[in-house]
């Protein structure tokens, strides 16, 4: 048996906790309360002064990892920290978001302390007594149903698409300091390069561009040739997935991504419910779309209305300063 607790690794950035760190500690809440078990968070201790934040989600209980000395400045407490607070106090249930860091951490946690694992889970609930949990599978054509059992502890990573910033505020908030041994990685890391425009997923990109049924695929070369000058990935409509203007997994909606950027550019779309589904966290709207009353309008910051033939030349033309991204 475990401790009554369930834990979410809450991922930071130079000192600040990740909005995907938030959207798991709230999906942690969600969780606790199918299982009745604490919910608590896993946080290195680099974002220390925005602990508090994980009150507002939910948070109960936060492990704060910080090295024991000062001899690897360089290295920030995370996975070598995690698993060893894992050895000493293991939580029923262990959480990450389903992105490149949590899939991978949950594969090498499980190997390395036995535990279930289940990846990309889309929805949970309990059934006859029982946590029931649904993954897609077969290439996402069919949806797998399992249940938890008991026993050792679970790593489950949660599809980055269930995942809401749900705000829950509470009023106390437990904090455990975990000292941990940093030892200077085998692996380091040299230098980051950014990833070419069209390899960017739409969950992790500050800028998304969006197209729709107003785009033609000649406009779409010029619309790329834009998404290359920003380095910002092209997501789309229903439409504009299914008339080939992008592929199924960049489109935008109620069936497809929920996308949480900073900048939207969204060009010749007309904001049909399943699409505006997908873009309620974003910060900033802009629309080119030459029908002033389409819905896409309404909650846009700047609507340029024209046909978007003659305004992507002039984007092209900016200077990429004065685009900026500000939050
Ligand atoms: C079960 C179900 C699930 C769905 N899921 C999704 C989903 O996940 N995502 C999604 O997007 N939709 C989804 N839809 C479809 C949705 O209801 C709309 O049909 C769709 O979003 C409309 O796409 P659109 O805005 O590209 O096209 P339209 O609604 O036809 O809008 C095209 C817009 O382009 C503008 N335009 C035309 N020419 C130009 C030009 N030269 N320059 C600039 N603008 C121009 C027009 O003024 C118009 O506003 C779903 C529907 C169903 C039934």
């Amino acid at each position: 048996m475990g401790i009554n607790e369930v834990w979410s690794w809450v991922e930071t950035d130079k000192g600040k906790i990740l909005d995907i760190g938030l959207k798991i500690a709230a999906e942690t809440v969600r969780f606790s309360k199918q299982t009745g078990v604490k919910p608590c968070a896993v946080v290195s201790g680099e974002a220390k002064e925005e602990i508090g934040r994980l009150k507002r989600y939910g948070i109960r209980k936060v492990y704060v990892l910080e090295a024991d000395d000062g001899s690897h400045p360089d290295v920030v407490p995370s996975l070598q920290g995690l698993s060893q607070l894992l050895a000493a106090i293991q939580p029923d249930h262990l959480l990450f978001a389903a992105n490149s860091l949590g899939n991978e951490w949950a594969a090498r946690l499980s190997i390395r302390f036995q535990a279930g694992v289940l990846g990309e889970i889309v929805d949970y609930g309990k059934s006859k007594g029982k946590l029931q949990l649904r993954k897609k599978a077969y290439g996402g054509n069919v949806h797998a149903l399992f249940t938890l059992e008991g026993g050792a502890m679970s790593i489950l990573t949660i599809s980055l698409d269930a995942l809401e910033k749900l705000e829950q505020p509470v009023e106390e908030l437990e904090i455990v300091p975990f000292s941990c041994r940093c030892e200077q990685p085998r692996i380091v890391l040299q230098k980051v390069e950014p990833i070419h425009w069209s390899e960017l997923s739409l969950h992790e990109a500050d800028f998304v561009i969006g197209v729709g049924r107003g785009v033609t695929k000649e406009g779409m070369r010029t619309i790329q040739k834009l998404a290359e000058k920003w380095n910002c990935p092209i997501g789309g409509s229903k439409v504009a997935d299914e008339s080939g203007l992008i592929t199924r997994e960049f489109r935008i909606g109620a069936s497809g991504k929920n996308i949480a950027c900073h900048i939207y550019l969204a060009i010749g779309i007309s904001g049909a419910p399943h699409h505006l589904a997908g873009i309620k966290e974003v910060k900033h709207l802009v629309v080119i779309n030459p029908e002033t009353n389409a819905p896409i309008t309404e909650n846009a910051e700047l609507v340029i209305a024209m046909d978007f033939e003659k305004v992507i030349p002039f984007l092209l033309e900016m200077q990429t300063e004065t685009l900026e991204v500000v939050s």
